[in-house]
C-alpha cells in the first residue's frame, strides 16, 4: 500500500453509506491469512458493534482466532458483509452470532447487547465500535441536521444506551473497548461534529473506568488514524480518498488488519489485567496526546 506522495494512494471511488467491502479497490486486509491466535481470549464472549466490516471485522476473526465466541451487531443492508466476518469466526472453530438492527433506536440498541448476551451464554467483552462520519462538505455551516442526528445518535447514544444495557451481563474480569479516532486530537474541519463525538468517547472511556474499576471491569479505547474500511468512500470525496493516509508520518493509510492487534491487547486479561483508563493510539505516526 505504500505509494510516491504525488502519486494516489487509492482508486478514486465512492459509495452511498453505510458503505459493502465487495465495492473496495483494493480489498481492505482484515487479517484473514495473516492474524495468529496465541490463546488470549480463550472461553470469552464479546461484542463486536460494527463487526461486518472493516476494523469491527478485523477484531471479531482476532477475536475468534484467540478463542472467543462473537456476536456482531450491524445494519440490516451489511448482511453481505456480516455473513462473510461469521464464515471466518466459524473457520476459527468458534461461535458466530449475527444481530442486525439499526443501534441509534434505543429499543434496539439495548435488544443487541441481551440478545448476544443470551445466545451467547454470557458477555465478557464489549467493543463499542459501531460509528459514523460524513465528511463531503466544506465547513460547519454545511452540517445539516440529519448528519449531526445520525453522527451523534451512532456514536454517542448507542455507546451509552449498549454500554448500560452490557453492564447488565459484565462481571468481574469484564473488558470494555470503544473506539476513539486521532480526530479527537487532531480535527479535521469537515468532520467538526465527528470529532467532537471520538473526544467525548475518549472522556467518556477515562470517566467509566474510574466508575467500574471497583467492580473489576477495565474500559480502555483504541485511536485509529486513516484505516482503509467502507466508510472512507462511503463518506469522503473522490479526490479525498485518493489521497487517504498520505499525511501520516509512515505515508500510508492502515490496514483493519493492523488495528486487531490493540483491540485483543485491551480485551485480553492476559495481556492488559492492570490496563484500564487509557486511549491506545494506532495511527501511523500521528500523536494521539
Ligand atoms: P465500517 O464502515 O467498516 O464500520 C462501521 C460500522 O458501524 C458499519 O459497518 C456498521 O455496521 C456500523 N454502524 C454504523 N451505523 C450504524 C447503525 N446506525 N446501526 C448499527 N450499526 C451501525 O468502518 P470502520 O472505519 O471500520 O469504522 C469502525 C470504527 O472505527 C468507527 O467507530 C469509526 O469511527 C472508527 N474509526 C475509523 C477510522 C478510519 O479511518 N476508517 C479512523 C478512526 C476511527
Ligand atoms: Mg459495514
Amino acid at each position: 500500500m505504500s505509494s510516491q506522495p504525488d502519486s494516489p494512494a487509492f482508486p478514486a471511488q465512492q459509495q452511498e453509506p453505510p458503505g459493502h467491502t465487495g465495492d473496495m479497490t483494493p480489498r481492505p486486509d482484515h487479517g484473514e491469512t495473516s492474524y495468529e491466535g496465541s490463546g488470549k481470549l480463550v472461553g470469552r464472549h464479546a461484542l463486536v458493534t460494527g463487526g461486518d466490516s472493516g476494523i469491527g471485522r478485523a477484531t471479531a476473526i482476532a477475536f475468534a482466532r484467540e478463542g472467543a465466541d462473537v456476536a456482531i451487531s450491524y445494519l440490516p443492508e451489511e448482511e453481505a458483509d456480516a455473513q462473510e466476518t461469521a464464515q471466518w469466526i466459524e473457520k476459527a472453530g468458534r461461535k458466530a452470532v449475527l444481530l442486525p438492527g439499526d443501534i441509534r433506536d434505543e429499543a434496539t440498541a439495548r435488544e443487541v447487547v441481551d440478545r448476544a448476551a443470551s445466545e451467547l451464554g454470557g458477555l465478557d467483552v464489549l467493543v463499542n465500535n459501531a460509528g459514523f462520519q460524513m465528511a463531503r462538505r466544506e465547513s460547519v455551516e454545511d452540517i445539516a441536521t440529519e448528519d449531526l442526528d445520525r453522527v451523534f445518535k451512532t456514536n454517542l447514544y448507542a455507546l451509552f444506551w449498549i454500554t448500560q444495557q452490557a453492564l447488565k451481563h459484565l462481571g468481574e474480569g469484564g473488558a470494555i473497548v470503544n473506539c476513539s479516532s486521532i480526530q479527537a486530537y487532531d480535527p479535521s474541519g469537515t468532520l467538526l461534529d465527528y470529532a467532537s463525538t471520538k473526544a467525548a468517547i475518549n472522556n467518556f472511556t477515562v470517566n467509566l473506568a474510574a466508575e467500574l474499576g471497583p467492580r473489576g471491569i477495565r474500559v480502555n479505547a483504541v485511536a485509529p488514524g486513516p484505516i482503509w474500511t467502507p466508510l472512507q468512500p462511503a463518506t469522503q470525496y473522490e479526490e479525498k480518498v485518493q489521497k487517504f493516509g498520505q499525511d501520516t508520518p509512515l505515508g500510508r493509510a492502515g490496514q483493519p488488519a493492523e488495528l486487531a492487534p490493540a483491540f485483543v491487547f485491551l480485551a485480553s486479561n492476559v495481556t492488559a489485567s492492570y490496563v484500564s483508563g487509557t486511549v491506545l493510539g494506532v495511527t501511523g505516526g500521528r500523536a494521539v496526546f
